[in-house]
């Protein structure tokens, strides 16, 4: 016999609340637009309960401070667009851009893109690459949490909001690889953003996300303070490195019966290699 199951959708926080606390196999969405993907037919997960946030007005908020930007976790890609280009990082307002079409975007949240199982989807490179951080709730205890220690959530927890820091960078880059409007295997997308000061690189954000998640700290702090435009040996040993770090990736993902497809990787090369050049 097929179990039942049931549709919530929290009218304020404390129904939110009430709800992880008392209901069994609770599937949280944003706008779930992510049911619709396979074979563009309604598809539930039968197991679960599902508890939708876009209703929730505590979870649909955009606030804006000096240094960051929260965006509630029921927020529509609309909404943030919306706000206007000059009002949020440009790079993020791009990528946002480039996910789905207008009528996905009417619905689908941040939360709800960077929270896919099977795949680091379009908005997950510019928060890594920034170090995003969540809120994490459950019904006794909030917590914040960056994007790059974020574990799988705990049965009652629920991220309800994102919080992206603002910084003043020099150069921001934001490309989306695969075709519009679907995410499939060769679909990533690509973070490259840096400062400088008196022709110092004083800061330095990289990350590439799909099926391979990468950023590594070690790679930025290489190029960190160096004198502007990096030297072509500097280019070189950056890359030799970066396709070092991207080969252990991929035998990792592979050893787990992962397939990445050998094309995503000279493209993560030649975007790296034309960002460095960029720097002047
Ligand atoms: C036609 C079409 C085109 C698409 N194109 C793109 C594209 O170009 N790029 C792209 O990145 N994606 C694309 N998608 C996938 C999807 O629409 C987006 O990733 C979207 O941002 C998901 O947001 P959502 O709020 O609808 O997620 P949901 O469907 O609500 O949720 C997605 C996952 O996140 C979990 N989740 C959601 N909110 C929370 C929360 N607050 N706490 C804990 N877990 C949560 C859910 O349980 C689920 O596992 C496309 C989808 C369609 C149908």
């Amino acid at each position: 016999m097929q179990n039942e199951i049931s549709f919530y959708k929290a009218s304020n926080i404390q129904d939110l609340l009430y709800y992880l606390k008392t209901v069994n196999n609770l599937k949280i969405y944003g706008g779930g637009t992510s049911l619709y993907e396979t074979n563009k037919e309604f598809t539930v997960e039968i197991e679960n309960n599902s508890l939708f946030l876009s209703q929730c007005p505590e979870c649909c908020f955009i606030d804006k401070k000096e240094r960051y930007i929260d965006f509630g976790s029921g927020v529509s890609l609309t909404k943030i667009l919306n706000l206007g280009i000059n009002k949020i990082p440009s790079y993020f307002y791009k990528a946002i851009e480039t996910v789905a079409n207008p009528l996905v975007r009417n619905l689908a949240t941040v939360t709800g893109n960077i929270c896919s199982e099977k795949f680091y989807n379009t908005l997950y490179s510019p928060l890594l690459a920034v170090d995003a951080k969540l809120e994490i709730k459950d019904y006794s205890e909030t917590k914040l949490v960056s994007l790059s220690k974020l574990e799988k959530l705990k049965p009652g927890q629920v991220i309800s909001k994102i919080r992206l820091p603002i910084i003043d960078w020099d150069l921001e880059i934001f490309e989306r690889l695969g075709p519009v409007n679907e995410i499939i295997d060769v679909s990533a997308s690509y973070t490259f953003l840096a400062q400088s000061e008196k022709d110092i690189l004083t800061d330095l954000r990289v990350a590439f996300c799909g099926k391979i998640k990468l950023r590594s700290t070690e790679l930025e702090n290489q190029l960190i303070g160096s004198r502007l435009p990096i030297s072509k040996r500097a280019i070189e040993n950056t890359l030799e490195f970066a396709s070092d770090l991207y080969d252990k990736e991929v035998s990792y993902l592979e050893e787990q019966n992962e397939v990445i497809h050998p094309m995503l990787k000279s493209q993560f090369i030649n975007l790296l290699k034309s960002s460095l050049e960029k720097l002047t």
